[in-house]
């Protein structure tokens, strides 16, 4: 499939294992993959691994950086050394695409100004809902790590019911908790409670908050307020999967004496090798798309 894209020259820039295992499932399919700031796997070869920033980068076609993106300014949140994206996209000479999580003004300027298409993997359906299978197992083991009780039996609540709260409600479910879902719209909270959720509408959570051992946020905004933090109950343990900075007070829980953890890239963590996989089921799709999308 895709094999003309076999014929371009293909560079993962910075990420985690979960790019490392990416790296190797290209490769493993034949495309032609260089390797920069991305940690060494034992399946991955040294070949492939390009210590200068400058050499990984100046003939590629395609430029995958990691699904968490970059800082404000440009700068790539995981890598094994310092990547300015911007930096790195002036010195580029013939590349086409730019696969990156999001990509922020800075970014889309430069990526602009080198000529490239970008592609925002994780507004991609496939990609989320796939993500959202280690994300939920991650967050349901960090879940474990941190109570004293099963997953089995507790009352547990997911904020949020997109593509990674339907998915981890479901899996908490599977585990016999009684899983509640909190949305704001009422076709969320009518599917959430067609699969057997008990569901809550934002408007009264703060009156159903205080029943819960286990709470999972997935919105990415401030949902969980100092005013929520001080119904919530003292021994529960709050899991935040939204992107940084998430949607939690992290202060009021503190200041209540509540464990909150913010969880931020599970799937690299928890799962590298299936996560890894993932990213080479869906991105020669998305530059494909990209590239076809010129003609
Ligand atoms: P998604 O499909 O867009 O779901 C987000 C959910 O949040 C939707 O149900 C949305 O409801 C709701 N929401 C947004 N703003 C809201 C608000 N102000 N009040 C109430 N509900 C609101 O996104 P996703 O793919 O599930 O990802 C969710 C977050 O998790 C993102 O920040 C993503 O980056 C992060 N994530 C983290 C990990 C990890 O490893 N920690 C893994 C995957 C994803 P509406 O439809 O009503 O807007």
């Amino acid at each position: 499939m895709y094999s003309k894209l076999k014929q371009l020259k293909w560079c993962i820039l910075g990420g985690d294992k979960r790019d490392a295992h990416f790296a190797h499932s290209l490769l493993k399919c034949d495309y032609d993959v260089k390797v920069c700031g991305v940690p060494q796997i034992d399946e991955l070869p040294g070949r492939a691994m390009v210590n200068d920033l400058e050499d990984a980068v100046k003939d590629a076609d395609v430029l995958v950086c990691p699904v968490t993106g970059t800082d404000p300014q440009g700068v790539l949140r995981k890598s094994t050394v310092p990547i300015d994206l911007t930096a790195v996209l002036s010195r580029t000479s013939k590349l086409k695409v730019l696969v990156i999580g999001t990509a922020n003004e800075a970014v889309s300027k430069a990526a602009a100004l080198a000529g490239a298409l970008v592609v925002e993997s994780m507004r991609d359906d496939e990609l989320a809902i796939l993500n959202s299978i280690p994300s939920a197992e991650g967050a349901i083991q960090i879940a474990m790590e941190n109570t004293d009780f099963t997953i089995h039996g507790s009352a547990s609540i997911v904020l949020g019911m997109g593509r990674t709260g339907l998915t981890l409600a479901s899996t908490l479910l599977s585990m016999h908790s009684n899983v509640s879902i909190a949305a704001r719209k009422r076709s969320d909270l009518a599917r959430g409670r067609a699969l057997g959720f008990s569901p809550i509408h934002f408007d009264d959570l703060a009156c159903e908050l205080p029943v819960f051992d286990l709470i999972f946020n997935t919105v990415p905004s401030l949902v969980l307020d100092a005013k929520l933090m001080r119904v919530v109950k003292k021994t529960a343990v709050i899991i935040d999967l939204a992107s940084p900075p998430g949607g939690t007070d992290f202060e009021s829980a503190k200041a209540e004496g509540i464990k909150a953890i913010l969880a931020p890239g599970l799937p690299g963590l928890v799962a590298p090798r299936t996560a890894g996989e993932i990213l080479a089921s869906v991105i020669p799709r998305l530059v494909h798309e990209s590239l076809e999308s010129l003609s």
